[in-house]
């Protein structure tokens, strides 16, 4: 990856964190997942709105690292709108990206974590959003935490 292509994903990361997006609770959500990442202290919950298997509209709240939190604010505006099968194809890629740090030939924003895959660590926290998001749309119950989730 080029520098400038590096810095613009960090400028992504950053952008997140300062003005996470669809941030708190959604009134209207129908399914709720919470998912913890206690190697880091990371916390998240997600709220879907679904009508049929797409999510029409999605929140998230949590707390802890900067990766977790920019991560599960990122994936709320990548899966809004998106069916189930979606989600878990963008969730396929995005893995991909993290823990390989090889990037799509297009500039995508999910890109902006392939820095990841060097901190194996950190993997967790970026990919908690997504088990989250992933946990909800199978129905599991509120209490489903992303634990014993493989990466
Ligand atoms: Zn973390």
């Amino acid at each position: 990856m080029s520098a400038d292509l590096t810095e613009l994903y960090q400028q992504v990361i950053l952008d997140h964190n300062r003005r996470p997006r669809n941030r708190g609770k959604l009134p209207t959500a129908n399914r709720v997942a919470h998912g913890n990442n206690p190697s880091c202290g990371d916390e998240c919950s997600v709220y879907l709105q679904l009508d049929g298997d797409r999510i029409t509209n999605l929140s998230f709240d949590g707390s802890g690292c900067a990766i977790s939190q920019a991560s599960a604010s990122l994936m709320t505006t990548q899966v809004k709108g998106k069916t189930a099968a979606e989600v878990q194809k963008l969730y396929d890629e995005f893995h991909h990206i993290v823990t390989t740090g090889e990037t799509p030939e297009e500039i995508s924003d999910l890109a902006a974590f392939a820095g990841v895959h060097t901190f194996p660590a950190r993997i967790k926290c970026a990919t908690l959003g997504w088990h989250a998001t992933l946990n909800a749309l199978k129905g599991d119950p509120i209490t489903a935490t992303t634990e014993t989730h493989k990466d």
